[in-house]
């Protein structure tokens, strides 16, 4: 089975309640090959929510305590994070996912790029709190080109 972030299907669950389709993806879900998750979601959140993004590192450091998740405005939601990264982490291994494929960017999300914390939209090399779990617990994470490119 195929695990992919509930956003690149369509459904509208991005903090400012977009989403963020991908044509390819939407059809793999409609046809029953893949299965949506969204880690915020999971964690606890609603949509829609702050923007929020790691302070001090990428996902690998938050998990190991070293960087934090922070909304705009100023609060610490590093645990909803992570929260939402372990029921994903569940949710990838009930369902024995090959690959996971997860929206780039998102503080959650992202598994080559994230943004650095400022909220300049400024971005840097990096995963979300999520892809990191995953990958060190041993599941591919691919971002959506990456998967798209493993179609053609
Ligand atoms: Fe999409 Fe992931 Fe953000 Fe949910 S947490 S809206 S699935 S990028």
């Amino acid at each position: 089975m195929i695990v992919v972030s509930s956003c690149l299907a369509g459904l509208e669950v991005r903090y400012n309640g977009t989403h963020s389709l991908d044509e390819t993806i939407r059809q793999l879900v409609n046809e029953n090959k893949a299965v949506t998750i969204c880690p915020e979601l999971l964690g606890g959140f609603t949509t829609p929510r702050e923007p929020a993004e790691i302070i001090g590192g990428d996902g690998y450091d938050v998990l190991d305590g070293n960087a934090k998740v922070v909304e705009k405005s100023g609060r610490d939601v590093t645990e909803l994070y992570i929260k939402g990264a372990h029921a994903a982490l569940e949710k990838a291994r009930k369902l024995q996912a090959s690959t996971v494929v997860l929206k780039e960017n998102s503080p959650s999300c992202g598994s080559t790029m994230i943004y650095n914390g400022e909220f300049k939209g400024k971005k840097i090399v990096g995963n979300g709190v999520t892809s990191a779990l995953l990958k060190r617990n041993g599941i591919q994470v691919l971002n959506e080109e990456q998967f798209v490119e493993t179609m053609k």
